[in-house]
Formats: C-alpha cells, structure tokens, sequence
C-alpha cells in the first residue's frame, strides 16, 4: 500500500473513500448519486446541515459564531478577509511568518492598508518574539497563518492583539489541535489539507464582524449573503461538502480532537528526534519551538540535492510518496496530517535510519 506524505492535497482517511465508493451510485436510497441531486432537495440539505453541526461540535462553537462555507480556495480568503473587515479602519496588521501569509498580505493591499509587523526576510525559520512586534492599535485586525505549510514553521501561541479582532489562516493544522475560538474573529482554513478533497473553504466568523464588507465585496464572497443564505447563496460544490462530512465523522469517531493532536505530537516528534539525532546528516531550518507538527521540513546533507533524489527515490520504492520539497524551500517535507498514521509514520524514520546507516561515513 501506498504512503502519502503529500502536502495538499492531502491523504484522507481509507474508509471515507470506501463509504463513497459504496454509496456512490445510490445515495441513502434515493437511486441517485450525491453528485446528482439538488442542492435544494431535502437528501442534501440533510447532509449540508449535518455537515455545518460537525464543524460546531468538534471545534465547540460558541452561539455567537458562526460556520461559512465557500469556494475559492484559501487564496478566496487572502481577498475574502479585507474585503469583510478592513472597511473597519482602512488598514490591517499582516503576521508574515512565510509564503503563505506574505500572498496573504499582497492580496489585502489591494483593498487597504498593509502593515507589517514583523521586518522581512528572505527565509522563514522562526517566529520574532512578541515584545518586538510592530502592532497598530488602529488596525481592524492582525492576520497570521497557524502553520506555514510550505516553510515549517507553526505557532506555538495564540498572538495577542490587545482587542483588536484576530484573523487566522488554519488551512493546515485545523482539526489537529484544540483551541480557544474566543480570541479569534475570523478562522478560516481550506479543506485539502487537513479534512477532506480541495473545493471548500471552512470560515469561522465571529457574528459581530459580519457588517464591515467594503461595497465592491462580490457577493460570492461576502460573509453575510453566504451566511444568511447557509453557504448556499449559489450552488456550492455539494459532493466536496458530502466528503468533508464524512471526514469530520471520521475525526469524531477517532477520539476527536484530542486524540489528532496527540497524534499529531507523536508523529512530528518521531521524525524531528530522527533530525536531530542524525550528527547533523539531516537537518531541520526552523528554530526548535516554532517546528510544524503538521510539515516536516528537512535537508540532507546540509542540502546536498543529489543525496536528496537518492532519498525520495528510495522512499518511492518503499511505496512512500510526495516528500519532495516546496520548491520554494527545497529538501525534503514530510506532511504528517491528520490521516495519516503512526505507522506510516514509523516506515518514513526506518528509511531515514537506513539511508542515514548508508551514508553515514
Ligand atoms: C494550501 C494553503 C493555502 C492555499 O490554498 P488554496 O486552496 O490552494 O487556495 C493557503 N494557506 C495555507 C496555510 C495553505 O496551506
């Protein structure tokens, strides 16, 4: 069998593709195929609704907020969140912590002001310490990305922003950990990471924030109209959403979320012990605390991209898959999302022992 260390899309639990194979050409008695049914029809709403109910249960939703589903992708989101929100003051605060927040930050200076608050850089291995951070009180809000999935760089803190509301991009480590919703304004994350096929966005909106949207906010995107319309203002992508349900049953079954973040802490730090215990034969840029649970980043060699080929062709031939690098950072990363288990986890650190045994002097 084969071993998927992709970084997105993502390895999904085995018996989430068994029930759709399944259930695929006759949905729960209907004699139709879930692909194939309105999304107005009672079958689906059903589903829709049941969906949107898992996202509350497991995260813990408070009342006032609120669960959005939208197409686009995270990028819809790097417009999404200024269109909402940075009517507020004009300007926003923009964490960049690595590729994926700098986009971020690029997209809003379309629609306001950008401040950074961290000086740039070239490479992103850490996360500057707090009392250094250039915030401004007047911002309508501080953006940042959990987990930077290409660079490996993860947030061990919740920033604090002094009130002003908190916008985070959790598109690769939401599910895998537990967290206080009640300092966020908006969490959103795309699904093709950590909870089901690409084609949805999740957006966790804090109810009070919903009345910012500047007028050129197209609709599709607007929090409000897709709210009011339950994530249904137009057709959405109705089988990624049927996955994404039974994905989110999968994680409740699983032990929660509790258990993925156990997991999750397990299966980094098998790999990151093997890092660092290789006399320097494998080698891991980012700073020890602000390591990604979620994306293993790693060089071999101190980046010697011949001994690199030779390691992703020998795991290839031991059936594990997509561990080549961001090509914006190189090396080897190993995506360890929720699906995936200690096991295979386990075959991953017996080729590195072997291959480092190889190499080794
Ligand atoms: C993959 C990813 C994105 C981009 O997602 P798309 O669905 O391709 O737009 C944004 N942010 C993070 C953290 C990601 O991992």
């Amino acid at each position: 069998m084969v071993i998927n260390f992709g970084a997105g899309p993502a390895k999904l639990p085995k018996e989430v593709f068994v029930e759709v194979q399944q259930e695929l050409l006759n949905y729960a008695n209907t004699g139709l195929s879930i692909m194939e049914i309105s999304h107005r029809a009672k079958d689906y709403i059903t589903l829709h609704d049941a969906t949107m109910q898992s996202v509350r249960d497991i995260l813990n939703l408070p009342d006032n907020y609120k669960v959005i589903l939208l197409q686009g992708g995270a990028t819809g989101q790097f417009a999404g969140v200024p269109l909402n929100l940075i009517g507020r003051t004009g300007t926003a605060d923009y964490i960049v912590t690595g590729g994926w927040s700098s986009k971020a930050a690029k997209e809003a200076a379309k629609y306001g002001k950008v401040n950074l608050v961290l000086p740039k850089v070239s490479k992103h291995t850490t996360i500057p310490d707090q009392s250094t951070w250039n915030l401004d009180p007047n911002a309508s809000y501080v953006y940042y990305c959990d987990n930077e999935t290409a660079d490996g760089v993860e947030f061990p803190f919740i920033p604090e922003t002094n009130g002003v509301p908190l916008v985070v991009d959790m598109s690769s480590n939401i599910f895998s950990r537990t967290f206080d919703i009640t300092k966020f304004g908006i969490v959103y994350a795309g699904a093709q990471k950590n909870f089901g096929p690409a084609g949805i966005t999740l957006v966790i909106v804090r109810e009070d924030l919903m009345n910012h949207a500047l007028p050129i906010t197209p609709a599709i995107l607007n929090y409000k109209d897709n709210f009011a319309a339950d994530s249904e203002y137009n057709t959405p992508p109705t089988f990624i959403i049927y996955v994404v349900g039974k994905v989110l049953n999968w994680i409740k079954k699983s032990g929660g979320i509790k258990a993925m973040a156990d997991n999750s802490q397990k299966k980094s730090q098998l790999v990151y012990d093997r890092i660092d215990n290789s006399g320097g034969f494998y080698s891991c840029p980012i700073e020890k605390p602000y390591r990604s649970r979620m994306n293993v980043v790693f060089r071999i060699g101190g980046g010697d991209e011949a001994l690199e080929a030779e390691f992703l062709k020998g795991a290839q031939e031991l059936k594990m898959t997509q561990l080549k690098g961001h090509r914006s950072v190189g090396g080897i990363r190993a995506s360890l999302y929720n699906a995936v288990t200690l096991d295979d986890t386990e075959t991953l650190v017996k080729h590195m022992d072997a291959f480092l045994a190889k190499h080794k002097q």
